[in-house]
């Protein structure tokens, strides 16, 4: 605490650094908020910071793929008195995390045409895979509401209370036609945390799985209930796969993949 304001730090990892844009992104409230923080540590928004004192709380983005990463992960959460992981990529893998069963060679051929030799990227794992994390906010991006009532709870020195319920409770509370039920379409609601507000059933467009797995996802009863729809296992895992495939394979998913691609 420096002039009883918290010492905060965000960093991006390999990403979109589409999370720390959503913070941005929430204008007014976070200026009101950069009144009551002392942010001495954050390169997307300021030339100046200070790489190396303690912090109150750090926030950081993206997987690591690289060694850098897993080296500036590290330093943050030895700094860090609570640190806190934002979005999916973070918490899951999210899609950097999305073919990691292909090996590196593989993709850097496809990708880079010219050689690879700039690269030292390895397979992309989520940080919540090298450290422990005392929250974690998933999303991709992340939710502004989840993020400032986040931030406002550690301020007042609690924790907030995210969702930990699927999104078809959301999706149920908006009325929503199921799609899933009424038009055998693959959404992946039933097994996706909570917190967007049902945003694209509510749009007319399947979820797609981009906050990650709720706790305890019922893996049989999905199966069970997607098979019954005509829809296959096989489809439904490939749309999991997008957003946390780490996790979904430690699930089962892996084999669930093998078993229907035999
Ligand atoms: S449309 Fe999707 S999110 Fe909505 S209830 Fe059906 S499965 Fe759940
Ligand atoms: S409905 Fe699904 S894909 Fe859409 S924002 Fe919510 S969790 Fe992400």
């Amino acid at each position: 605490m420096q002039n009883g304001k918290p010492r905060v730090g965000i960093i991006g990892l390999t990403g979109c650094a589409g999370d720390q844009l959503q913070i941005l992104n929430c204008e007014d409230e976070i200026i009101k908020l950069a009144d009551k923080l002392d942010i001495v540590d954050w390169a997307m928004v300021k030339s100046e910071n200070d790489r190396a004192s303690r912090l109150d709380i750090g926030f950081v983005e993206g997987v690591v793929a690289t060694q850098k990463d897993l080296d500036a992960l590290k330093e943050l959460r030895a700094r860090s008195r609570v640190l806190v992981a934002i979005g999916t990529c973070a918490v899951w893998g999210g899609l950097p995390a999305m073919i990691n069963q292909l090996p590196r060679e593989v993709l850097a051929r496809e990708v880079y045409k010219k050689g690879t030799a700039h690269l030292d990227t390895v397979e992309a794992r989520p940080p919540s895979q090298f450290v422990p994390f005392e929250i974690a906010l998933v999303g991709c991006p992340i939710e502004r509401d989840e993020f400032l009532k986040t931030v406002h709870a550690l301020l007042l020195g609690t924790r907030a209370e995210l969702p930990r319920v699927p999104v078809c409770w959301e999706c149920k509370t908006r009325e929503n036609v199921c799609r899933v039920i009424h038009r055998g379409e693959v959404c992946c609601g039933a097994m996706t945390r909570a917190g967007c507000g049902a945003r694209c059933p509510s749009h007319d467009v399947p979820c797609a799985g981009c906050r990650g797995p709720v706790e305890e996802p019922n893996y049989d009863a999905n199966i069970t209930m997607f098979q019954g729809r005509g829809i296959s296992w096989m489809d439904i895992a490939r749309r999991m796969q997008c957003f946390s495939a780490p996790v979904w394979m430690k699930l089962g998913l892996e084999q669930e993949v093998r078993r229907e691609s035999r």
